[in-house]
Formats: C-alpha cells, sequence, structure tokens
C-alpha cells in the first residue's frame, strides 16, 4: 500500500523487507527492529535526463530551493511536499584540487579534490542531512525533537531547530564535546544535557528518552537524514563537471555518511545517470577502530542482507567484558557502536570499499597540512588525508586516480586540539608562537 507512494520507508533485512508510509515517525522497523531506508518509485517522479541538467537551477537562485546545495536535487530526494521543506542556505560548498595536500599524501598533480562541508551553515556536512530530516519533522507536524551527539549533530539540531520553530533536547557526553560545538548549542538555544559517559551512552539514552516523551529523532538512525547527505556525492560529481572520481574518501563515526553515499551511487547508476560507482574508503581512528576490525580481521560482509549477527553480538560482548570506551581526538568519530553499520556494510559492497584506522598522531599532522595548504578542517575530518597517505602507501590507491576526500567539519570547531598541536610541538608541523619582549628590535630579530 505505502509503496504505491512516491516515497515509502522499507526496512533493509531482505527476510523482512515491511514497508511503511512517510508520514509515519519510526526510529527502526517495527516488525524485526532493523534500519529504515526511504526508497523511492522512480517511475512516479520526473528526473532529468541527465545530472549536468541540474546545473540549470544555478539560474533560478531567488528561489531558496534552488539555492539550497541540498533541495537543488530534490528529485533525487522525493519523499515530501515543498510547502514542508526547511532550508536555510546549507549545502553552498566547495570542491577544491589541493596539489600541496596531494604531495602530502603521494597522489599526482591535478588528482586530488578537497570537500570542505565545513562551509555550511554549522559549520559541517550535518546540515546537509538535517534539512531533509526537519522538513520530514514539519511534514509530520513535530513540536519537540532530540539527538545524542559527540557534537556538531547538536550544533545542526538546535540551528534548524530554532530557525523552524521546534524544542530541542540535545544530550551529549560529559567532557568529550569540543568547544566550538558546545557552544554553538547553548547559544543556538537547545536545551543541553551532559551525560556522565560517551556518545555510545548517550545514543543508548535518546532512543529511550525519544520513545517514552514522543520526541522525534534526529541522529542517522533517521533515514530521512541520509537522503539529505547524499547530495554531498552529488555536488562531488557537480563539482567534477558532471564526471565520477575514482575514490571517495570519508571519515568514519556513526556510518551514516558512507551509508549515505553508497545509496547515493546505487541509486544514480540504477537511473542511469551514471556509469560507474567510484570506490570508497572509510577512516576510522585507531582509538574507535570498531569497523575497520570487524571488515578487516572479522571478515564481516553485508552478503545480500544477510549479515553475520553473530559476529556483531560476540564483537560487541567483548568490548563490554573489557569496559571498552572509544578514545581519539577526533572526537566526531569517537564512537564504538556505530548506529549505521548494516547500511555501511551494503556501501562497502555497493563501492567495493576498504576500511582503515589512522592513529591520532597521524590525524593531527594530516590536519595541520590541510590547515597549511588548504582550508582548514576538524580533526575527524583530516582522517581522510592520513587514510588516503597510508592506501596510497599501500598501493591500494594509485597516484594517478582521482580522488576527492569529504572534509566533514570546519577547523574553527576543535580549537583546543588545534591550539595544542601547535603550542606544545606535538607534531611534525606544529608552528609554534615565539615569545617576544615588547620592544622593536628585539621583534624585528626574530622575524626571518
Ligand atoms: C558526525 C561527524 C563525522 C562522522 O560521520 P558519520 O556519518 O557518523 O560516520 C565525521 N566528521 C565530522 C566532523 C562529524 O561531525
Ligand atoms: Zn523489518
Amino acid at each position: 500500500m505505502s509503496a504505491s507512494n512516491i516515497a515509502f520507508q522499507k526496512c533493509i533485512n531482505p527476510d523482512c523487507g515491511a514497508d511503511f508510509d512517510c508520514g509515519q515517525v519510526l526510529f527502526k522497523c517495527p516488525t524485526c527492529g532493523e534500519l529504515l531506508d526511504i526508497q523511492y518509485n522512480w517511475d512516479k517522479i520526473k528526473l532529468p535526463g541527465k545530472l549536468s541538467d541540474f546545473a540549470k537551477r544555478w539560474a533560478n537562485r531567488a528561489n531558496p530551493l534552488d539555492f539550497s546545495g541540498v533541495w537543488r536535487f530534490r528529485d533525487l530526494l522525493n519523499f515530501c511536499d515543498d510547502k514542508y521543506k526547511v532550508t536555510i542556505g546549507e549545502g553552498q560548498t566547495i570542491l577544491q584540487q589541493n596539489d600541496a595536500v596531494a604531495q602530502y599524501a603521494d597522489i599526482k598533480p591535478g588528482r586530488l579534490y578537497l570537500q570542505y562541508e565545513g562551509l555550511n551553515p554549522s559549520g559541517s556536512f550535518k546540515d546537509n542531512g538535517m534539512t531533509a530530516s526537519f522538513s520530514h519533522a514539519k511534514m509530520v507536524a513535530a513540536t519537540s525533537c532530540a539527538c545524542a551527539s559527540t557534537g556538531n549533530t547538536s550544533a545542526s539540531v538546535a540551528l534548524y531547530a530554532h530557525s523552524c520553530g521546534l524544542k530541542a533536547t540535545v544530550l551529549i557526553g560529559s567532557g568529550r564535546i569540543a568547544f566550538g560545538k558546545l557552544s554553538q548549542a547553548m547559544d543556538y538555544g537547545a536545551q543541553t544535557i551532559q551525560i556522565n559517559g560517551d556518545f555510545d551512552d548517550c545514543m543508548r539514552q535518546v532512543l529511550d528518552v525519544c520513545s517514552r516523551l514522543g520526541l522525534y529523532l534526529l541522529n542517522s538512525l533517521n533515514p530521512f537524514r541520509l537522503e539529505g547527505q547524499k547530495t554531498i556525492m552529488y555536488r562531488i560529481i557537480e563539482g567534477l563537471r558532471w564526471e565520477v572520481p575514482d575514490w571517495i574518501v570519508v571519515p568514519g563515526g556513526n556510518l551514516g555518511n558512507s551509508s549515505a553515499f553508497g545509496k547515493a551511487f546505487y541509486e544514480l547508476k540504477q537511473l542511469g545517470l551514471i556509469e560507474r560507482i567510484p570506490r570508497m574508503a572509510i577512516i576510522n581512528a585507531t582509538g574507535a577502530d570498531t569497523l575497520t576490525d570487524l571488515i578487516n580481521n572479522k571478515k564481516l560482509t553485508w552478503n545480500n542482507g544477510k549479515v553475520n549477527q553473530k559476529i556483531i553480538d560476540d564483537y560487541y560482548a567483548g568490548l563490554s567484558a573489557r569496559n571498552f570506551s572509544p578514545h581519539t581526538c577526533a572526537s566526531a568519530i569517537e564512537i564504538a557502536h556505530p548506529v549505521n553499520l548494516k547500511k555501511c556494510l551494503r556501501s562497502i559492497d555497493i563501492c567495493n570499499a576498504v576500511c582503515r584506522a589512522v592513529t591520532d598522531e597521524e590525524i593531527l599532522d594530516a590536519k595541520a597540512i590541510i590547515g597549511r595548504h588548504g582550508l582548514g578542517c576538524e580533526p575527524a575530518s583530516a582522517a581522510t588525508i592520513a587514510g588516503l597517505r597510508n592506501l596510497r602507501a599501500e598501493g591500494v590507491i594509485d597516484a594517478d586516480e582521482r580522488i576527492a576526500c569529504v572534509l566533514t567539519g570546519h577547523p574553527l570547531k576543535d580549537p583546543n586540539v588545534t591550539v595544542n598541536y601547535h603550542k606544545e610541538n606535538q607534531g611534525q608541523f606544529s608552528n609554534p608562537p615565539i615569545e617576544a619582549p615588547n620592544d622593536i628590535d628585539e621583534i624585528i630579530k626574530l622575524i626571518n
């Protein structure tokens, strides 16, 4: 019945496959408990003949939906009427070719591109997802919402909630959130609750809170959010003059992006809008490397949707047995129980993806290189360049392949990590300030 609509929600478990109307507010399949996807009856949607036709919308930028870097592609995420759509100018991002960063990663000139998602209104890629999920929240007439967050989700939720009149509550782990992000949640007016625990604890609590109080959940379990995040890939293709790169490199935290990106490419290929699907590299931090460990060591695979649940259960039991709590300077990816794991497995299958983990030292050095030669980014984003460099050294990626790295957050999100790196001489590229007396001759002697 729902499947006759333009869009509907569908369980990703092939043994279940239940479908639901988009008007229903669900976080997981009520039948089997698995994740939900948004699916479309494409034959009921009028699509452009080719992707480059979307460029015509640039000419109509006085319409906020055409100005938005998400809704410009609205035909590919057609789940709600225009009258419900919430936009604050998200997705005005830059795809920058960067030869100096390419050199650091041993990639040939002209082949490396950086996708700056930190240029979004709240300073991270999360806005791509929030514009979509808040539009759904308006469609179902939600009045109050909540999320668990490592920081950027709370900043984005707080911003979108106040611009469309919803009350927002955000749950964060005490001491686990970068100052830039915490300042945003408070400044944008969200009720901010600090829990004595890590992100995974917050995630478990928010699920309970939302079902008990009937709040609208905005974590990436929300399948509408992932529909918005697909557009990051459309903009990369747009930035490459409607060509597909060879590789997408993305940091892996709760695995919403990697899940959304694989879905985006799968749909574009199915619709005949692209000819091939790029490969993907998903980069964890070594202190929060659940995905990498499960894929590379425990041989977990999508297996046409018949995922071996025992491997996952045993793995998580092992983490609990040793009281494991994830730790990395890249707080945005400090997650040990990624909620989108199974959708990510599907993306790994679609994109023939690889997973790697990089150390905090590698992340911080890569971040300094992106700062010195590019527009800068926050630590989690720099995991992409650190991972790329290692994959290049391993020979998995060739020096002349065309690569797009998704820089997920703005450099000002986490000033503490940056200041410590430079001031305390923590890495190869530290650029510490020099102490000088208040004396012109002494100052001039120091300038070289
Ligand atoms: C949320 C976030 C991530 C993690 O993305 P997932 O989609 O959860 O894997 C990475 N970097 C930044 C800056 C983030 O805010
Ligand atoms: Zn189901």
